[in-house]
């Protein structure tokens, strides 16, 4: 599945102008990041990390995680919507994690109040990796849904013209034309103004929830700039400020500084180091209240790993979605091998067998945002040491998705030009919007790929590993 331009890979002085058109060029479009020393300011900025190619993806595979996109989208509203199964799944988890015990109480505790929220906002990315299978044929496997914060949406959304204008450059315009637009921001932005409209306050606000830190604001901004152009308001909080300036009234609207809040949209709180004691009582308050939470703290744990991993035994999709056979049909082709490792005779055996073998696995917590992952002879050391210990429940055990690599050039701000083999994560938006029992909107809102060099296992874009690319479907 190689791209058509293997040719000019070879070419020195051909990529090096190249590359520096690219990077003009996503400068000129707005790939842009705030940089490590200066991360809150925007007077110093400079391009997102990206691929000077865009890299090959097959086109079955790229249709076939399109097409599963809104049985992803029912089948997490679906888990956020079912109290047992969440609790049952999680039961072992959070004994021994803390993080997801957390959000676990605060859902108990909304639930118990009964919920003020009636209007429902999902957004979530589900990224998948080509496996390469035994006789070089590519398999779509799913890598993880993410169900909070799934971010890059709206870099991606300007990537493909930096790339259009690379390959036109080095005489490639046919292969040019054939880059598929992509706009996951503006279906972020559509799924999101829906939610503000059936909320039905004309001068409610949507809040987005952000990081202490924010490299990342101009992926945002994009979203942001969506909604602004439909004339609705929004602000940038954090919990710091909801703390401090929120509250809710009789209703349990929530508001901010006097300003009714109709949807808050988290790119915040997915991982332990975004709370203190006065985050958590902050994310009480937003979770208690009726404003439109994307997404709503059942959602969040629906898109725990130990949920992905019980949702591989036979018969849990068939409960979670009757009547759909179909979609669980897709659901299930896109899923490799998910174990559990609760106490138990089933849990030693998978242990075992992971020490045994473990490059054939990969180790992961209930953590978020890249880098948690553990890989080979470190995934069996810290295996044998926790395999008789409760500690072991609060990992799951995946089969490792082995893709076939390709050669690429990763474009970095301050790093030299140079080749790498390289390997692609594709994902798909999916943006829902469900008024009590009714779904109103259930769509794929566009993609990301995602590419890293072979030498890191793990991380992301924001984890300084992965960068921004292009689809070429072949
Ligand atoms: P996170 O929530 O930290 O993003 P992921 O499950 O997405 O966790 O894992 C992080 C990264 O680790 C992925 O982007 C991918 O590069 C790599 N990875 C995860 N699972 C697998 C797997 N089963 N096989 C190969 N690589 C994997
Ligand atoms: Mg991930």
């Amino acid at each position: 599945m190689a791209a058509p331009w293997e040719d000019v890979l070879r070419d020195e002085p051909a990529i090096q102008e190249a590359a520096s058109v690219a990077v003009d060029a996503a400068l000129l479009e707005g790939v842009l990041m705030r940089t490590e020393g200066e991360p809150n300011a925007s007077d110093v900025v400079n391009y997102a990390p990206f691929t000077l190619l865009p890299s090959a993806v097959p086109s079955v595979l790229f249709e076939q995680a399109y097409a599963v996109q809104q049985d992803f989208n029912l089948l997490v509203d679906a888990i956020s919507q079912n109290k047992e199964f969440l609790e049952d799944t999680l039961a072992s988890t959070i004994k021994v994690d803390d993080f997801t015990a957390q959000l676990f109480r605060i859902h108990v505790q909304v639930l118990e109040e009964g919920l003020a929220q009636s209007v429902f906002l999902g957004i979530n990315r589900s990224d998948y990796m080509f496996d390469c299978g035994v006789d070089g044929t590519p398999a779509l496997k799913q890598i993880e849904i993410n169900t909070i914060a799934a971010s890059f949406g709206g870099l991606t959304s300007r990537t493909a013209a930096v790339h259009g204008q690379v390959l036109k450059m080095l005489g490639k315009s046919k292969e040019a034309s054939r880059l598929l637009p992509n706009n996951p921001s503006k279906g972020l932005a559509l799924g999101i103004a829906k939610a503000w409209e059936l909320y039905g306050s004309q001068s409610a606000v949507v809040m987005f929830l952000v990081e202490e830190v924010q490299r990342n604001i101009f992926d945002q901004r994009c979203v942001e700039n969506e909604l602004w152009n439909r004339n609705i308001r929004v602000i940038r909080k954090r919990f710091r400020d909801v703390f401090e300036k929120g509250s809710l009234d009789d209703a349990k609207r929530l508001y901010m500084d006097g300003q009714e809040v109709a949807v808050v949209y988290y790119r915040e709180g997915y991982v332990p180091k975004n709370y203190d004691q006065q985050n958590w009582e902050a994310r009480l308050l937003l979770e208690r209240s009726r404003a439109v939470k994307c997404p709503d703290i059942a959602t969040q744990l629906a898109g725990t790993k130990k949920v992905q991993q019980e949702l591989s035994r036979p018969g849990t999709l068939e409960r979670l979605l009757p009547g759909r056979a179909e979609a669980v049909t897709r659901i299930r082709a896109t899923f490799a091998g998910l174990y559990s490792l609760d106490v138990g005779e089933e849990g030693d055996k998978i242990a075992a067998m992971a020490i045994a073998d473990p490059d054939q696995f990969v180790l992961k917590p209930q953590r978020e945002g890249g880098g948690n992952n553990l890989y080979g002879e470190e995934l069996r050391q810290v295996l044998e040491k926790i395999r008789d210990s409760p500690e072991r429940t609060s990992y799951i055990l995946m089969d490792k998705i082995k893709p076939q690599p390709t050669i690429n050039y990763l474009l970095r701000a301050h790093s030299p030009l140079q080749v790498s083999e390289c390997i692609s994560e594709l994902g798909i938006f999916g943006v829902y919007v469900r008024q009590g029992k009714e779904m109103v909107m259930n769509k794929a809102a566009g993609h990301l790929l995602r590419t890293k060099a072979i030498e890191h296992a793990d991380g992301g874009v924001a984890a300084g590993v992965a960068v921004l690319d292009t689809p070429y479907l072949v």
